[in-house]
């Protein structure tokens, strides 16, 4: 009897053509979390991926597994060669180990044989494992529509015997769906944005604009702090940081106050598209949600976009707040993003910023500012950070 981690996929199964690609790009980041775990094998049977020699850090491999996008379903599973003997001795073994009780259990089997030629059909192996396996236990007895425990047998080259099943996000595997640069900071949105981008398979790295020292070194880490959490669903991540005090004095000196918050959206976008196009990223991504705040109006998007010609994500767009952090809480940012640390744009906060701002007013006003200047002179503050 051997220990092996299985797990199935999802969106790929239907990538046709083209599934290799992506079962390949998957593979290679589940390496990338089980690498330092010792000696282990990789392996494809029949629509899902084998793991076999990991048992010793079973749940730790299966708890980084889950952080990886593209798996569905997580199982430790016995897995025997296909003699009927053997399959009633793993699924006796694993139910031992699920039954800690004395107390009334009710269970169902549940199979299937990828091979037609195995001498028993599904509902026959089904049969005799669950006949066998009541026999060894007095507690037990069978319900096949509400069953307390399933009792799952996969016959293929081998069989899998196994009960638990740990579900995975799905999405598609990062890094198959190019690259996009994460605008973050240390709130509670944008690092749901990353997280969600990432889900369907976009490669992400961060950039974050912060107002030292009008800000401080430990709001700076807190943003790292969120960059790492991040990358323990994506991969390894650049933070791309940059100072954007200057900008920031600019527009004050010289635009209306209440235009503060889109112009300085509007040089973020700038600067970003600037590292994006450079570094050959395809889409810059926030963690705006319409309607929650004033900058954050379908005018002030409009104006924002307009800055810049590359297209912008925006995830969260349609979700309602509370969603957002449920999201936060699942992938475990919102403690930290509820650490109170000011963020460079509460610097200059107007107190009553435009909810309709318009594109011709919002030019006029930049017109006072050398805009290709202030961006490449902040780009020159640029400090690259990578986190693993
Ligand atoms: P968050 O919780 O992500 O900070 P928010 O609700 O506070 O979002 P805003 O402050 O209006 O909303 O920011 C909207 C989006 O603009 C953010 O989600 C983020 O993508 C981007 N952004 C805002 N401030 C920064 C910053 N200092 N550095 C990088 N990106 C930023
Ligand atoms: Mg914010």
């Amino acid at each position: 009897m051997d220990r092996v981690i299985s797990v199935s996929l999802g969106e790929i199964v239907l990538k046709g053509l083209n599934r290799k690609y992506f079962e390949d790009k998957l593979i290679k980041n589940m390496r990338r979390v089980l690498s330092d775990l010792g000696e282990y094998k990789i392996y494809k049977e029949q629509g899902k991926v084998y793991i076999e020699g990991i048992y010793e850090n079973n749940e730790v491999a299966i708890n980084r597994l889950k952080k990886i996008f593209g798996l569905v379903y997580i199982s430790p599973c016995i897995r025997v060669s296909t003699e009927m003997e053997n399959i009633k001795e793993a699924s006796y073994e694993i139910m031992k180990e699920e039954l800690k009780t004395d107390n009334p259990v009710t269970f169902k089997v549940e199979s299937s044989r990828s091979d037609k030629r195995y001498p028993l059909k599904s509902p026959e192996i089904s049969r005799q494992v669950g006949g066998y396996v009541l026999s060894r236990f007095d507690n037990l007895s069978v319900d096949v529509h509400k069953p307390q425990i399933q009792l799952n047998v996969d016959v293929k080259e081998y069989a899998y015997v196994y009960i638990r099943k740990e579900r995975a996000y799905g999405g598609l595997p990062v890094g198959t769906n190019g690259k996009g640069l994460l605008l973050l900071s240390g709130g509670i949105d944008s690092p749901v944005a990353g997280f969600l981008m990432a889900k369907r398979g976009v490669e992400i790295d961060a950039i974050h604009f912060h107002s030292y020292p009008f800000t401080s070194e430990r709001a700076e880490e807190k943003v790292m702090d969120l960059a790492r959490i991040v990358s323990m669903y994506t991969g390894p991540m650049k933070v791309y940081s940059i100072n954007l005090l200057n900008i920031q004095k600019e527009i004050n000196k010289n635009c209306p106050e209440d235009e503060m918050t889109i112009i300085s959206r509007r040089f973020m976008m700038r600067i970003a598209e600037k590292v994006a196009i450079n570094r050959d990223y395809q889409a810059l991504i926030t963690g705006e949600n319409l309607g929650q705040v004033a900058s954050q109006t379908i005018y002030s998007m409009d104006v924002i976009n307009r800055s810049i010609q590359l297209p912008i994500l925006r995830p969260l767009v349609g979700m309602d707040k509370v969603d957002i952090i449920q999201w936060s809480k699942e992938i475990e940012t919102y403690e930290t993003s509820i650490q109170p640390f000011e963020d460079c744009c509460s610097i200059f906060l107007p107190k009553h910023p435009v909810t309709r701002p318009k594109i011709v007013d919002i030019e006029q006003s930049e017109s006072k500012l050398d805009v290709d200047y202030l961006v490449e002179n902040a780009l020159e503050s640029m400090k690259i950070i990578e986190i693993y």
